[in-house]
């Protein structure tokens, strides 16, 4: 029987609440590269891919986050707007009166003729789309289905003229980090007002190709990262450690704790601090990296940073 655990206990500055529905994915990605299936380092372990959370479990899980009165709640975990409660589950976060209550999707939801607004109606405030990239050759590329992109761009779209704020959710990927700052140029004037970056801590057996060394992304990563916050973007990251962020290592610090729906989990984390971490002034607020992502690259490029942590800048609201 699932049964849900709540991971709060971390040195680093908190921004709101994940919660992992632990809903059926509908499509056909690597799990690895996903934001939606492989969100985080509380991510469900892989024996538990392929068994969604019961809507018991979910509403559970629900009661326990909303209890917590985050001023941020995310909703995520496969395609938690394809359950068939999901509405009740929105509905549920209004009447408790959390503040911002944001649900992630892959995005061609979004597009369906009046999705984007009953979801505004029952309670969403904001929406996560995933893109994988900046072209449509890219982003096709990895999602595996031509006119992908072109279905996301309608989704956001929709979701901004019912009044949702929307964020990206963009994964690190090997094919399209250098398309980051591209991404962004296509936010701004699509009236995207949040970034969020994210490293999958793979490999998995499929996705193995797609993962970025990180010290190669790391430039684009920063670029991407500036140019979103001069333009006034809310920007998180996730999985990306301090010294990979240059000027915006302060994004390391802030973090987004989970509570799943499904299997319990341990409450570790997932994350190595190697050689050059015994000597970072970050250690303890950073991160670090994940395992799998040394397994794969090892410790290359990854430096002691030796100036004071510190906290650049929390997220703001995204919505708008
Ligand atoms: S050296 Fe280690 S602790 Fe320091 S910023 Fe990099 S990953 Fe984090």
């Amino acid at each position: 029987m699932p049964h849900c655990e709540a991971v709060i206990a971390h040195p680093q500055q908190l921004i709101g609440l994940a919660l992992d529905t632990c809903s059926t994915c509908a499509h056909p990605w690597p799990v690895g590269v996903c934001p939606l299936c492989a969100p985080g380092p509380m991510a469900p372990p892989a024996e538990a891919a392929g068994h969604p959370a019961a809507d018991a479990d979910v509403e559970t899980a629900l009661l326990r986050a909303l209890r917590m009165t985050p001023p941020l709640l995310i909703l995520r975990g496969g395609e938690c707007l394809l359950r068939h409660n999901a509405l009740d589950l929105l509905t549920a976060c209004r009447q408790s009166g959390v503040g911002r209550v944001e649900v992630w999707t892959a995005g061609p939801l979004l597009a369906r003729p009046q999705f984007a607004r009953t979801i505004a109606r029952a309670g969403a405030t904001d929406v996560g789309a995933v893109l994988f990239g900046d072209t449509a050759e890219g982003h096709d590329y990895v999602a595996g289905a031509a006119g992908h992109f072109q279905r996301v761009l309608a989704g956001v779209q929709r979701a901004r003229a019912a009044g949702l704020g929307v964020r990206l959710l963009v994964p690190v990927l090997r094919p399209t980090y250098r398309g980051l700052v591209g991404v962004v140029r296509k936010a701004i004037p699509a009236g995207v007002q949040g970034l969020h970056l994210w490293t999958p801590p793979g490999p998995d057996r499929d996705a193995h190709p797609l993962l970025a060394p990180l010290p190669m992304a790391a430039p684009y990563v920063q670029a991407a990262v500036q140019l979103a916050r001069t333009a006034g973007l809310d920007v998180r990251t996730e999985g990306l450690p301090a010294c990979q962020l240059g000027p915006h290592a302060g994004l390391a610090v802030a973090t987004l704790p989970a509570i799943s729906a499904g299997p319990a989990q341990s409450g570790a984390l997932p994350h190595a601090f190697g050689p050059p971490c015994a000597a970072c002034s970050w250690q303890g607020r950073c991160a670090g990296l994940p395992q799998a992502h040394i397994d794969a690259h090892g410790w290359v490029g990854v430096a002691a940073r030796n100036d004071p942590a510190q906290l650049t800048n929390l997220p703001q609201r995204v919505g708008g």
